[in-house]
């Protein structure tokens, strides 16, 4: 190990951690993966990844021991589905969560410490139509934002401005819009808009059908990042010197009808949307990348056409060996509706 500086990844078995792993392992870095699961699409790449439950102060030490930085990335968390019908247990199980990380990082001497906020910060006020203004840092106060799980993401962001203001603890805080991208959670209730998309429409390409579903009149917009920008934009953070919170993301805002036609022209079909009621969230929602482009010197590289692209690719595989499994009875064929959208 000599030199190499320990890096604790929490999440590690999440979308974005287990990317973070691999990305952070070609660095060079010695990492340790934390989650309640391993990875569901492949192995880890860490160097030790270990079953833990951060919610228990007691894992939460074990977890910081020995480690010089830590990426925050475990949260129970999942689309709009999720997040608009789950708000008890996601306050509850995030603030234990994050309470007793920082705490255990601040006891073990942990050098730095990243933690991952949400576009969900930002008040409600402010994206109230599909065309709204992109999102300042400063814009998210005063606070109002829509659900749980952005209240709990800004206490958590108070949390680390004043570990580092009374403890000296070198705290980052990162706010992610809309990440996504191969090996992240595409069926099952927690996926989020791009995902379910490109499941819906490759499924429907499979059974030869013309129609998918979409929650709400599908106007509403929003920001997307592709998950490898994501990573190198957490690295960079993690390194720079900035310790208030920075959006990471695209400032490119589409709306899901949009999103939804980019990803049925890479799948070479047309299909019709089908409005049905669900939970869409904020009605418009975009980053403002001036002060990521000012902190970081830099900004997400990759286009959302190539994004949903590789995306895409990635789910019709999987969708293509589930409906093997149900040996092309494609009468019950399952994943075109059942949709979770952001
Ligand atoms: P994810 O759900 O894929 O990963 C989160 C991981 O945390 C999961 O693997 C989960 O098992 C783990 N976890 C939950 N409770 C735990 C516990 N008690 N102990 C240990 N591990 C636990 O989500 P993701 O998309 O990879 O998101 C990573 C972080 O980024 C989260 O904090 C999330 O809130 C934040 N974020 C993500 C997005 C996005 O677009 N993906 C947007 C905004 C913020």
């Amino acid at each position: 190990m000599g030199d190499m500086v320990r890096v604790l990844v929490t999440g590690a078995g999440g979308f974005i951690g287990h990317h973070l792993v691999s990305f952070l392992r070609a660095q060079g870095y010695w990492v340790r993966g934390v989650d309640l699961k391993r990875p569901e699409f492949c192995a880890s790449e860490a160097n030790e990844f270990e079953l833990l439950d951060l919610r228990k102060w007691q894992d939460c030490l074990r977890a910081t021991a020995g480690i010089d930085e830590v990426y925050a990335l475990a949260a129970d968390m999942g689309g709009m589905g999720f997040i608009s019908c789950n708000h008890a247990q996601i306050l509850h199980n995030n603030s234990l969560i994050n309470l007793h990380c920082i705490e255990a990082a601040r006891q073990n001497h942990v050098n730095r410490y990243l933690y991952t906020s949400s576009a969900c910060v930002y008040p409600e006020y402010r994206q109230t139509e599909t065309n709204c203004a992109p999102l300042k840092e400063e814009d998210a106060y005063p606070a109002a934002p829509q659900d749980a799980y952005g209240w709990e993401k800004l206490v958590s962001e108070r949390l680390c401005i004043h570990y580092r203001q009374d403890y000296g603890l070198e705290t980052r805080i990162v706010r992610f819009h809309n990440i996504f991208g191969p090996l992240g959670t595409w069926q099952g209730g927690r996926e989020k808009a791009p995902a379910a998309l490109c499941r819906k429409i490759a499924a429907a390409r499979l059974e030869g059908l013309k129609q998918i579903e979409i929650w709400g009149d599908g106007e509403q917009t929003r920001s997307f990042c592709y998950i490898d920008d994501c990573v190198v934009g957490l690295h960079k953070l993690m390194r720079s010197d900035y310790c208030e919170p920075l959006n990471l993301g695209q400032d490119r805002m589409v709306s899901i009808n949009q999103l939804a036609d980019m990803i049925a022209n890479i799948a070479g079909v047309q299909v019709n949307r089908t409005h049905v009621p669900g939970p869409q969230g904020v009605r418009g929602r975009n980053s403002d990348n001036t002060r990521l482009k000012a902190v970081l010197r830099w900004e997400p590289q990759i286009s959302l056409e190539e994004g949903l692209r590789r995306t895409y690719l990635w789910i019709a595989k999987q969708v293509m060996e589930l409906a093997s499994e149900y040996s092309f009875g494609v009468a019950t064929f399952p994943l075109r509706t059942g949709n979770k959208e952001p």
